[in-house]
């Protein structure tokens, strides 16, 4: 069973038992475009208690907001299949800037008024292959438009994460802007701040992994996000953009997709290290993400010198698992800036070149070998260990014995 076929059982199933069931928002707006949903919603008249005597296997999350999560059958990649259930509703008032005091269930139309924009408020009956739509989001799909439902102003106003929203959905879907909705965004840009740092970054993550990247970029630009969410970047857009065009993922060893980590890298090539910890920290991003952001921009500037680096500095940038990405941002960068690609070339010769068992060669000493020396352990083996390391990847020893001989002589009066 699809994830379609399972959400279209849950409709049938609640509708059979009397209910008024429908799919709702993104996932009516995804098949009218003619693209595959990420996941289905389901809004109900049923009340969250139903719904979960209607469907043993579910859980609620989001109580107070009504949604129950229904679980189906494994799909083909063996994952539970699941549905969201949501109980119509509309919000209440908004006090934070972000999320509604209180809802109140209510009618589908009510519930169309509540979501963000035209093209995410429609309703499709997968029984009887209809679109019911309240807000004029069929029209706004075939003009490509991007309208807020109702005062825009107001909606912004009501959850500031809109406006990030906004942007993503129109790179995304290629869409203008409505005026009113454009104008009511760029006045609200600056209020983004009220919004968590997590969301910012998980509307950021989507904004850059989509290949509309660039145009999302310029979109964060002209409605002033940029300068809110990132103002280090400020003075740097034009080169920014040049270097998210011709972005490519890494094609070593294979083709790939261009990471968050990768595209977020290009953003912020110019920017210091530490600067890039610091928004890394600021937006709460992953310490795998912050680890992987502060190598590729580290090591992009390390690598333009690569061809007359020592092999022991150069190594570790080339077996590291990042090294893919690193060599699609330099090139980014390169090709942005008009410079030579000499370096990445000679990189990705080596890469081609080099048996994985050269390029990684297992180390020709080892820590046991040293105690069977007759050396006790202590802080200076790592000391030697390196450096034998480093002799070895230079070249200058080949053979266990001369990674003895080379260690002994490393040896420190102190510790023997
Ligand atoms: P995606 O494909 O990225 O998941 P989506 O439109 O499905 O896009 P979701 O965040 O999954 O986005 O939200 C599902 C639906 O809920 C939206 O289509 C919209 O109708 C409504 N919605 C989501 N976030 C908001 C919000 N901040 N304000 C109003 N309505 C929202
Ligand atoms: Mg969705």
């Amino acid at each position: 069973m699809t994830e379609r076929e399972f959400a279209t059982d849950v409709v049938d199933r609640l509708q059979r038992a009397g209910y008024q069931a429908l799919w709702a928002g993104g996932c009516v707006r995804d098949e009218l475009l003619g693209l595959t949903p990420a996941d289905y919603d389901v809004a109900t008249d049923a009340r969250p208690e139903r719904v979960k005597e209607l469907f043993r296997r579910c859980h609620s999350f989001g109580a107070s907001f009504g949604v129950v999560e229904v679980l189906g059958p494994r799909g083909a990649d063996g994952e539970w299949l699941k549905v969201q259930v949501a109980t119509f509703r509309s919000d209440g008032t908004y006090s934070d800037g972000r999320r509604p005091d209180a809802v109140t269930f209510s009618s589908p139309e009510e519930d169309a008024q509540r979501r963000d924009f035209t093209i995410n408020g429609m309703f499709y009956n997968p029984v009887t292959k209809h679109v019911i739509d309240y807000v004029g989001g069929q029209a706004d799909l075939k003009l490509r438009v991007l309208r807020a439902i109702g005062n825009a102003a107001e909606r912004f106003t009501e959850d500031k994460l809109r406006i990030l929203r906004a942007v993503r959905m129109a790179a995304r879907f290629e869409l203008a802007f409505d005026p009113a909705t454009l104008d009511s965004a760029k006045q609200m840009a600056g209020e983004i701040r009220v919004v968590s740092a997590e969301r910012i970054a998980e509307e950021l993550r989507k904004i850059l992994t989509n290949r509309h990247r660039v145009r999302g970029f310029q979109l964060l630009g002209e409605m002033h996000l940029l300068h809110a969410i990132l103002p280090e970047l400020e003075h740097a857009t034009e080169s920014i953009q040049a270097r998210l065009e011709v972005l490519a993922g890494p094609t070593w060893p294979t083709p790939q997709p261009i990471t968050f980590e990768l595209a977020f890298a290009g953003m912020l090539h110019d920017v210091s290290n530490r600067q890039t910890s610091a928004i890394a920290k600021r937006l709460r991003l992953s310490n795998q993400e912050a680890d992987r952001l502060v190598w590729l921009i580290d090591k992009c500037q390390s690598l333009r010198d690569a061809p007359t680096m020592r092999m022991s500095q150069l190594q570790p940038i080339l077996v590291h698992p990042g090294i893919g990405e690193l060599l699609a941002l330099c090139r980014a960068d390169a090709v942005a800036t008009a410079q030579t690609l000499a370096s990445i070339e000679y990189c990705e010769r080596i890469l081609r070149v080099t048996p994985p068992n050269e390029l990684n060669p297992l180390p020709l000493i080892t820590g046991d070998d040293l105690q069977a020396a007759g050396m006790k352990p202590g802080p200076q083996f790592k000391r030697i260990l390196d450096a034998v390391r480093d002799a070895q990847l230079n070249g200058e020893v080949t053979t266990k014995a001369d990674g003895l001989n080379l260690a002994s002589q490393l040896r420190t009066p102190a510790g023997s």
